[in-house]
């Protein structure tokens, strides 16, 4: 079996390892004898014709995302929306995740204008405000998913919009409402680097179990031997709490 992945704007959404996604989904294709194919798409590219099967946009700086906005907005703001609608699974980052709600503030310069897909909108407080950095474990309804955060913008969702989870230690969407992330159909925005995959092994397999499924009927992926992985989330776990 194939699977495509679609990886926007490798060169500059590309923050603390999140390539490191790309990996971990790769190899746990290949563990299964699945061939994913990674297409990259940066600034001034198009879509590929065919419906990828998976998008994963990662996380930046203001300034990059100040770069990217237009971009992303114009030439994939449609096709996004229509591919999210129709349950592509997408996994979007920290920056990237914050340009797919209404608008980011950031610390200084223009208001982003984002694509509006998840009800939420995002505002740096200043850079005279201490960022949300550490270490950070959430619950969710698979157990937990851990990682790293470093972000200053602070994000609201509207009311009804589902988090990824609930904050167990660190600071999630704003430190304040214990949410962290969103989920709206297949879409996963989290704030979560690490990279996130490699030790939240249940999270890649559900990115994949939905777009295998969507691809092939009925197909379901073979379960992997994920004591590693299951150590250093566990790890991971005790450390931050
Ligand atoms: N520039 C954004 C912020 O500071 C996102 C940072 C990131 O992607 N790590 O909130």
């Amino acid at each position: 079996m194939r699977l495509s992945l679609v990886h926007l704007y490798p060169a500059l959404l590309n923050l603390y390892g999140d390539r490191g996604n790309i990996i971990t989904l790769k190899q746990r294709c290949a563990w299964r004898g699945i061939e994913l194919d990674v297409i990259e798409i940066g600034l001034g590219q198009d879509f590929p014709v065919s419906e990828p099967d998976l998008v994963f946009m990662g996380g930046d700086q203001d300034r990059e995302q100040e770069i990217v906005i237009d971009d992303l907005r114009r030439r994939h703001g449609d096709r996004l929306r229509h591919s999210i609608q129709n349950g592509t699974p997408v996994l979007a980052v920290c920056g990237s995740y914050q340009l797919l709600q209404e608008y980011y503030k950031p610390a200084a310069g223009r208001e982003l204008h984002g694509l509006g897909i998840i009800p939420a909108h995002t505002v740096h407080p200043g850079p005279g405000v201490p960022r949300c950095v550490g270490n950070i474990v959430i619950r969710w309804p698979l157990g937990t998913v851990v990682g790293f955060e470093n972000h200053g913008g602070r994000t609201f969702l509207d009311a009804g919009v589902q988090p990824l989870g609930t904050v167990a230690s660190g600071f999630g969407n704003n430190g304040d409402d214990g949410t962290e992330g969103a989920r709206v159909h297949n879409l996963f925005g989290t704030y979560i680097h690490g990279s996130l995959l490699p030790k939240n092994p249940a999270f890649a397999d559900l990115l994949l179990s939905l777009a295998l499924a969507r691809r092939y009927a009925g197909a379901t992926l073979q379960p992997l031997d994920d004591t590693l992985e299951r150590r250093a989330h566990d790890a991971a776990v005790s450390r931050a709490r």
